[in-house]
């Protein structure tokens, strides 16, 4: 049974998966390569902690039983009692594999090891460890407090046994699972991110502004966010590298990662984890920037 959860990378993605499996009851040990990340993660969860006692979803004995839960380091000693670890870095198969490099010395035997990956294959990561058959794919989706889903990807030598445990676990932290087969980018970010990548594509040809094409996607589409909206919160650096994985894995030119994406990701543009992308985020009402 999971008592005590790793999470490696403190950016959005580790911090919201920290906060939900403290909230659950899990022990947590949370890593990142930047103590400035570690520390920024722990007054990210505080806050949004805070604003679910607010609205009555959290107790204040539970929220502070959940932050006592949590323990950071930058030492991936901080493993050597985890029943599960969690791989939450940027999105770059280079990162990835030299992250699990470091991380296996440091497990236990029995061990599982997940990727929140939004498209890198969890076959090929696998590989790169000793224990193909507790590697998994969980990848939650962001904000993970406030999202259901967690889609689950079986690589090719995950076991029944791995699985069923990362289900079980997914459903204790409250989540529905969606199982999906390793291919690039599995379901939702296969289905999602070509329809970002050519509503960005609709943005560099002129069809439309950004506040047109959002606009239109909210209302014609009833879609809670525009798609450049949502660009922004997903981060344009990861919309890039999902893209780019759909394009190499497939070798389709339909998923051709669009120049004016490129050029924000170049200019370190990335959406509003930089306070800049397709809106500024400088002020009070985010503002278009074309
Ligand atoms: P982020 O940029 O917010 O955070 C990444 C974190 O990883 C940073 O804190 C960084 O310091 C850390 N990191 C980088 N290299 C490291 C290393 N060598 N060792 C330890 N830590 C390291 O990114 P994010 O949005 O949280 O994405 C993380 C992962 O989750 C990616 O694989 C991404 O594809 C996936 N994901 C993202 C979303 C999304 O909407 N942003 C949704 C689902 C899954």
């Amino acid at each position: 049974m999971i008592k005590t959860i790793g999470i490696i990378g403190a950016g959005q993605m580790g911090n919201g998966i920290a906060h939900v499996g403290a909230l659950s009851g899990f022990d947590i040990k949370l890593l990142d390569i930047d103590p400035d990340a570690l520390q920024k993660a722990i007054q990210v969860i505080d806050r949004n902690m805070d604003r679910q006692v607010k609205r009555s979803i959290v107790s204040e004995p539970d929220r502070s039983a959940a932050l006592g839960r949590i323990e950071t380091g930058t030492d991936y000693a901080l493993f050597g009692d985890c029943d599960i670890v969690i791989e939450a870095a940027t999105e770059d198969e280079a990162v990835k594999v030299k992250v699990l490099e470091s991380l296996v010395p440091n497990l236990r035997d029995d061990a599982m090891v997940a990727s929140n990956t939004s498209s890198i294959s969890i076959t090929r990561l696998a590989a790169s460890t000793d224990r193909p058959e507790r590697f998994i794919g969980m990848h939650f989706m962001n904000p993970v407090p406030m999202m259901n889903l967690v889609e689950i990807i079986r690589g090719l030598g995950t076991s029944e046994e791995t699985y069923q445990e990362v289900k079980t676990l997914a459903e204790k932290m409250g989540k529905t699972v969606a199982m999906a087969e390793d291919f690039p980018a599995f379901i939702v970010n296969r289905i999602l991110l070509p329809m970002i990548n050519e509503a960005i594509y609709t943005l560099y040809e002129g069809v439309g502004n950004v506040d047109a094409i959002d606009t239109g996607m909210k209302l014609g589409a009833n879609h809670p966010m525009g798609p450049l909206e949502l660009a922004d919160f997903i981060g344009l650096d990861t919309c890039l590298a999902v893209m780019q994985v759909l394009y190499d894995g497939l070798a389709d030119t339909k998923y051709r990662p669009c120049p004016l994406l490129v050029k924000y990701v170049e200019a370190g543009w990335l959406g509003r984890k930089t306070g800049r992308g397709f809106y500024d985020y400088g002020s009070d009402k985010p503002v278009p920037t074309r």
